[in-house]
């Protein structure tokens, strides 16, 4: 299952889950096109199924985790990607916004962890990965409220690394740079070309470079890594 599996980044890695031959459930929030994926994957021959959950509202997360595990039996990968910005200078930063970051990012990735790992214990397998962020580790001026849940989101997964591991299931975090996705669409040019010349791989990232790396630590053989942060962003933090 993963949330937010409709666009961007999580788009892309139901389509490298779903190319690998798993049976994949997403989640969408507001987008409005899920049937068109689900029909796109099945066409090629996979089974998907898509939920409508908000990850911030516990009875959606625990009715969307619920249809999943009714039509498919069980849940063995859990790919917590649904995110938000509101990005704001410390001194005029919202509490709505700072809450709604904190809430979606962090909260949400709790609640959609908690629910699925009750079936992952059952069935003593899982691998969960999480998305978080280079600018949780290197920070963001202007962006201290999603920095502090993308921080956050490393400091849960080491703590379900170790809380888990007894049980045959995997946390692992995924740290994406700068991938041209809609949320960094609204990035203007100049801020762009400050950054592009920082990452030595001279270029933005694509959401199947996240995708490739998603799958590789969802894969049943990665069974001795967990606890860790993976950072894929063309070298522009090291
Ligand atoms: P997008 O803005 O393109 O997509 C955001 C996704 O999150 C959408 O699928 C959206 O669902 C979902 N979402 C937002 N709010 C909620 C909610 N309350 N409940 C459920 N789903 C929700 O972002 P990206 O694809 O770029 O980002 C995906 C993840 O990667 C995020 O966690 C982001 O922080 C992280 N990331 C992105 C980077 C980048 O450069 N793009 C860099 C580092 C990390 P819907 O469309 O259905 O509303």
């Amino acid at each position: 299952m993963v949330t937010g599996g409709a666009r961007g980044i999580g788009r892309a890695v139901v389509e490298s889950l779903a190319e690998a031959g798993a049976t994949v459930a997403f989640t969408y929030f507001t987008s409005g096109d899920a049937q068109a994926l689900v029909s796109s994957l099945e066409k090629a021959g996979g089974k998907a199924l898509a939920v409508p959950m908000d990850v911030t509202d516990r009875e959606t997360v625990e009715a969307g985790v619920k249809t999943v595990l009714d039509t498919f039996g069980g849940l063995e990968i859990l790919v917590n990607n649904a995110g938000i910005t509101r990005d704001g200078l410390l001194l005029r930063m919202k509490p709505a916004d700072w809450d709604a970051v904190l809430d979606t990012n962090l909260k949400g990735t709790f609640y959609c962890t908690q629910m699925v790992a009750r079936a992952m214990v059952r069935q003593r397998y899982g691998r969960i990965v999480n998305i978080t962020s280079v600018v949780g580790a290197a920070g963001s001026p202007g962006q201290g409220n999603y920095a502090a849940s993308k921080a956050g989101l490393m400091g849960f997964t080491k703590s379900m690394a170790r809380e888990l591991a007894p049980r045959g299931i995997t946390v692992n975090a995924v740290a994406p740079g700068f991938i041209e996705t809609d949320m960094t669409q609204a990035v203007g040019e100049e801020r762009r070309s400050h950054l592009l010349p920082q990452i030595p791989l001279g270029r933005f990232g694509r959401p199947e470079d996240v995708a490739h790396c998603v799958r590789f630590l969802a894969d049943p053989n990665m069974s001795y890594i967990t606890g860790q942060v993976i950072h894929v962003n063309g070298g522009m933090y090291m």
